[in-house]
């Protein structure tokens, strides 16, 4: 995980940066309003200057993504394997499923929890399988 680090503090500039992990108990409300919790192992970047601490994007995107897989949508990096498989640009992905293109965009970047008709539209599109199975891809 050392090369998804910033060698510099974001805060004081200093490069005595290390990166920790926490593992963590992340809550949800799934489609059903159930609400659940799913375990994530938390990795963030730490100056050893200043004590400040930060997730780098990608430290960020493996935190969402077990819990939008727990909330039963397709993996966002499944979504972007597949979608990359048939060399399709988002755009083209949008034109199939009726979806904004700046919508996948955020779903495959762990930015946006799909809707239930949207995860239902991508796994379609797709052909990731049905709710509740297993990612399609790896
Ligand atoms: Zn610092």
């Amino acid at each position: 995980m050392i090369q998804s680090l910033s060698n510099t503090c974001t805060a004081c500039g200093a490069d005595e940066v290390s990166d920790f992990v926490s593992e963590r108990s992340v809550p949800f409300i799934g489609f059903d309003r159930q609400r659940g919790a799913v375990r994530v192992a938390v990795r963030g970047c730490k100056c050893g200057a200043c004590g400040f601490a930060w997730h780098t994007p990608e430290q960020l995107e493996a935190v969402t993504e077990p819990v939008v897989v727990a909330m039963g949508s397709a993996a966002p990096s499944a979504i972007r394997a597949a979608r990359e498989r048939r060399s399709w640009s988002q755009r083209d992905l949008s034109r199939v499923t009726g979806m904004p293109e700046p919508r996948i965009a955020r779903i495959e970047g762990c930015q946006a929890i799909p809707t239930l008709a949207e995860d239902e539209a991508l796994r379609r599109a797709l052909e990731l399988g049905d709710r509740g199975s297993a990612a399609a891809s790896t």
